[in-house]
C-alpha cells in the first residue's frame, strides 16, 4: 500500500452514506483510521487477526500492547465478552457512548491479535457522531488503538495522523479536532476487584458513583518496580513522548513560575506552562500554553497537540508543570508523567 485516501466528513452534518466506503474496508480486512471524542483511532475488523495484526505493523507498536475493541452500542457486547457483571452494564449506561474503556474476560471469537494473549478484552463504546456512523456502517467489532507511530503523543486532529501514518494506512477520515483530547478511562471488571489502568475523561470519582471503591493500579502515578508486572502490557512503555527530553516541575505555583524562568534563560529551550504565564518566558525558544491553570479539560484538550508542536521547533529540553491529580486532571498527569519518562524535580 502507499497511497492514502482521505475523506472529509462534517460531524455536525452529514449522511450514513459517507462512512459506506470506511464501513466496507473494514469488512474487507482493511485499515480505517477515524476520528473519535477522545483521540484518532486507527481501525480494523476485530475479528480478523491478519487485520488487526496489520495495525501493529503500521504503528509500530510492540506486539504485547493490547488493542481496544469499538462497538455502535451494547447489543454486541454477549458476542466478545464470556462474563458480564451487571456492573459493566451500569457503568457503561451511565457513561457510555463516551470515553470509557472496560476490561472484560472475552470468548473465544476475539482473534489473540487483539489481546496478545490476554484472557480479556477492552470494550469502548465512543461518542463521536462519525465514529458511531463508522461502527453501524461496518458491521463488525472494530479493533482500534490511537493512530499514532508507537510512542508519540496520540493525534488529536488529523495532520497529526498525516505526520505519523501517511502511506502506511487504506483510508483516513476527517473529522475535524477531537473533544476531549486524551484516551479513555480504561477500568478492568475481569477481577475481584475494580482496577483503573488508564486515567482519562470519566474521572475516578466518577467510577466510584457507580462501582464504589476502584483500586488505582500503581502505573497510573507511579513508575513500575523494578521486576513488577503490569496489568495491562501496554502500561510498560514510554509514551506520548515529544523528541527532546521533557522534565516537569512539581511544586506551588510561584515555585513553579521562577522555575521555568530559570530553565528557560537557557539556550535552545520549549517551555510548556499554564496560560497565566506565557509571557513570563522572553528568551525561551518556544512557549506553548497548556491552558489556565484551573481549567483542566482545556489542559486535556491542548495537551497532544502542544507536545507535537514541540518536534517542529527543534529545541534540545523542554520543561513544564507536574499537574495536580484532581478529576480529568489525574490523567494528564498520567500522560505528562510517560511523555516525560518520570524525571520530575521537587521544589
Ligand atoms: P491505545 O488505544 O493505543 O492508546 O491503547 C489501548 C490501551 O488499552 C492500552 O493501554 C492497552 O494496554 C489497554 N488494553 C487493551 N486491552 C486490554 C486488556 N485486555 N487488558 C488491559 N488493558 C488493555
Ligand atoms: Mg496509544
Amino acid at each position: 500500500m502507499n497511497k492514502t485516501k482521505i475523506i472529509h466528513v462534517n460531524p455536525l452534518c452529514f449522511s450514513q452514506q459517507e462512512l459506506a466506503e470506511g464501513g466496507r474496508l473494514l469488512r474487507e480486512g482493511k485499515l480505517v483510521v477515524f476520528p473519535t471524542e477522545t483521540v484518532y483511532g486507527l481501525g480494523a475488523n476485530a475479528l480478523d487477526g491478519e487485520a488487526c495484526k496489520a495495525i501493529y505493523t503500521a504503528k509500530g507498536r510492540p506486539a504485547d500492547n493490547p488493542l481496544i475493541v469499538h462497538l455502535p452500542d451494547l447489543s454486541g457486547l454477549e458476542q466478545l465478552c464470556r462474563l458480564i457483571p451487571q456492573k459493566a452494564y451500569e457503568l457503561f449506561e451511565a457513561y457510555s457512548p463516551g470515553p470509557l474503556t472496560v476490561i472484560l474476560p472475552k470468548r473465544e471469537c476475539v482473534p489473540e491479535a487483539v489481546t496478545c494473549g490476554l484472557d480479556t478484552v477492552a470494550i469502548r463504546i465512543p461518542s463521536h457522531p462519525v465514529a458511531a456512523a463508522l461502527l453501524r456502517e461496518a458491521r463488525v467489532p472494530v479493533a482500534a488503538p490511537s493512530a499514532n507511530r508507537s510512542g508519540r503523543p496520540s493525534p488529536t486532529r488529523l495532520s497529526h495522523v498525516v505526520e505519523d501514518l501517511d502511506g502506511l494506512v487504506d483510508l483516513m477520515i476527517d473529522g475535524g479536532e477531537c473533544g476531549v483530547g486524551l484516551e479513555s478511562t480504561v477500568v478492568s471488571l475481569a477481577g475481584e476487584r475494580p482496577v483503573l489502568l488508564r486515567p482519562g475523561g470519566i474521572s475516578l470519582k466518577m467510577l466510584e458513583q457507580v462501582l464504589g471503591e476502584v483500586e488505582v493500579d500503581r502505573a497510573v502515578t507511579g513508575q513500575l518496580a523494578e521486576g513488577q508486572r503490569p496489568q495491562a502490557p501496554g502500561m510498560k512503555y514510554r509514551h506520548y513522548a515529544p523528541k527532546a527530553q521533557l522534565t516537569l516541575g512539581h511544586g506551588d505555583p510561584a515555585a513553579l513560575r521562577q522555575w521555568l524562568i530559570a530553565c528557560s534563560e537557557q539556550e535552545n529551550v520549549g517551555i510548556l506552562c499554564y496560560e497565566e504565564d506565557v509571557a513570563a518566558f522572553p528568551h525561551a525558544a518556544h512557549v506553548v500554553s497548556l491552558g489556565r491553570r484551573d481549567d483542566l479539560e482545556a489542559q486535556a484538550h491542548a495537551l497532544f497537540d502542544a507536545l507535537r508542536s514541540f518536534d517542529e521547533t527543534g529545541v534540545s529540553a523542554i520543561f513544564g508543570p507536574l499537574p495536580e491529580m484532581e478529576g480529568i486532571g489525574l490523567a494528564v498527569r498520567n500522560r505528562l508523567l510517560k511523555a516525560a519518562g518520570h524525571r520530575v524535580v521537587e521544589l
